[in-house]
């Protein structure tokens, strides 16, 4: 069974909750001293009321400039984070053309070395060819190297600029 509210506790709840930090009209402290209900109501708005004074005083509520500063700083890393995804998409494409180009070129590899003996003549000259310039010091030999060496050094850096963390 739940009392009956009194008439009082609204102006008992303003007056203790007032911020201006004034003493209770007389009248409202006779009716504390007869009113249980308000009496208990007054006790624990009052509690409350510090509780929530001591909190604004202690809260440690960041200068604007921080808050600015952190805001802005996030903003940055939101967009280089966005800027890097195509770089990522492409890096990772670039990669899979890579393996498919080796893994064609080992296709094409084996079916030399298998029918190496079977290849029709042009075929054997051509590939005679371009093993001899992979393998000889030409101008294609050498640039073939030198594209190799590109793809060895570039393919690391490229991969380590798209993933890293800023
Ligand atoms: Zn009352």
């Amino acid at each position: 069974m739940t009392a009956r509210p009194c008439d009082h506790e609204e102006a008992v709840l303003a007056a203790t909750l007032d911020a201006s930090g004034r003493p209770l009209a007389d009248a409202l402290v006779a009716h504390l001293g007869a009113c249980r209900s308000c009496r208990e109501l007054h006790d624990i708005a009052s509690v409350l009321h510090d509780d929530h004074a001591t909190a604004l005083v202690e809260a440690r509520v960041p200068s604007a400039g921080q808050t600015w500063w952190r805001a802005e700083l996030r903003a940055r890393q939101d967009a280089a984070a966005m800027a890097a995804r195509p770089i990522t998409v492409v890096t990772g494409l670039a990669a899979a053309c890579l393996i498919g180009l080796l893994a064609s070129l080992t296709g094409l590899l084996a079916w030399w070395l298998q029918d190496a003996w079977t290849m029709p003549a042009t075929v054997q000259v051509m590939a005679g060819r371009l093993a001899t310039a992979v393998v000889a010091p030409t101008g294609v030999g050498l640039a073939l190297w030198l594209a190799l060496g590109v793809l060895l050094v570039a393919t690391p850096l490229m991969l380590y600029v798209a993933l890293r963390d800023d």
